[in-house]
């Protein structure tokens, strides 16, 4: 993703807490008292500017979601989103995915979604993919037994090396689309990323995939 500085971003993000949380550690384990109920939270890693997420919160309300996404001048795009949708199912972080472990408890988290990640085509970067054995090992410390990932992007590439990471994980596949858009799926949410890349004729791949 091409990055504009945005200055002003930091200021913004700070003025709106009741959306993007600060401190995210201290709520370790309390999530359900954000959000002031106990529903199953839901969480999009990488959320970018918020589409998915957002369109997500709206249309299921009984769940909780969190957008994560590492740069400031992206996630204010989300917050946009979210200040105009005022959803209270429906919170944004702005960290790394790397520490998601200091923010949310086992089986805080009853699902991670991944759209359209970074590819990091060079061997030497796979390590940065967030499908990496590394990254799977810190979704498998939030998530219950059995918890999912849910996993889509036009990357060809990505999708097959995420394909064996995840099942040299010892993972279970239980969904694997290689055209998900002429699939007879239900409910899809398009991604930013998604709408354009397809837009451009690219196929979308999508997988879901359980811890055992
Ligand atoms: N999911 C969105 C979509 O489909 O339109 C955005 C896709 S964009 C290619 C990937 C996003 O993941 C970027 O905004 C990037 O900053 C974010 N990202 C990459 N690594 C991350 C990490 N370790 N923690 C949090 N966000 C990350």
């Amino acid at each position: 993703m091409r990055l504009r500085h945005k200055p002003w971003a930091e200021e913004r993000l700070n003025n709106f807490p009741q959306y993007v949380v600060q401190q995210p550690e201290s709520r370790k384990g309390k999530w359900h008292e954000v959000f002031g109920n106990n529903h199953p939270l839901y969480i999009e890693v990488g959320t970018g500017k918020g589409r998915f997420i957002t369109e997500m919160a709206k249309a299921h309300p009984d769940v909780n979601f969190i957008g994560i996404e590492l740069y400031k001048s992206v996630i204010v795009s989300a917050l946009d989103r979210l200040i105009e949708a005022d959803l209270p199912n429906l919170r944004l972080l702005n960290v790394d995915a790397v520490n998601l472990r200091d923010y949310f408890e086992k089986a805080e988290v009853s699902r991670v979604y991944l759209n359209f990640s970074d590819p990091w085509p060079k061997v030497r970067h796979a390590k940065r993919r967030l499908t990496y054995k590394t990254f799977l090992s810190i979704y498998e410390d939030i998530l219950p037994e059995k918890g999912e990932i849910h996993f889509k992007t036009d990357n060809q590439g990505l999708f097959e090396s995420s394909l064996m990471s995840i099942s040299e994980y010892g993972m279970l596949l239980s969904y694997v689309s290689l055209d998900l858009h002429n699939s007879d799926f239900k409910g899809n949410i398009m991604t930013e990323y998604e709408e354009k890349f397809s837009q451009k004729g690219n196929r979308i791949y999508r997988l879901e995939a359980q811890f055992r």
